[in-house]
């Protein structure tokens, strides 16, 4: 189960990788309320209906790939 979720946050965090950074989320609105689970690391209420749309996760996981530093596991290639 954890890899699956780690695989689904890599998928994530692909998509995520842009100039913008951790400021990529949606605005939660009255008509878009932040209430959608992350799709990567299953926190509740963490994305918007948009977010979750545009394949988006979590500042939390966006993050965690920004300052990813763990030796021995390259988070970029996949270890499969
Ligand atoms: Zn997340």
């Amino acid at each position: 189960m954890k890899n699956m979720i780690s695989q689904l946050a890599q998928e994530c965090l692909l998509e995520f990788a842009n100039p913008n950074g951790n400021s990529a989320l949606r605005k939660p609105t009255a008509s878009n309320p932040r209430n959608q689970p992350c799709q990567a690391c299953g926190g509740e209420n963490l994305l918007t209906p948009k977010d979750v749309d545009l394949g988006y996760c979590c500042d939390r996981c966006a993050d965690m790939h920004e300052g990813i530093s763990i030796p021995g596991v390259d988070f970029s290639i996949g270890d499969y």
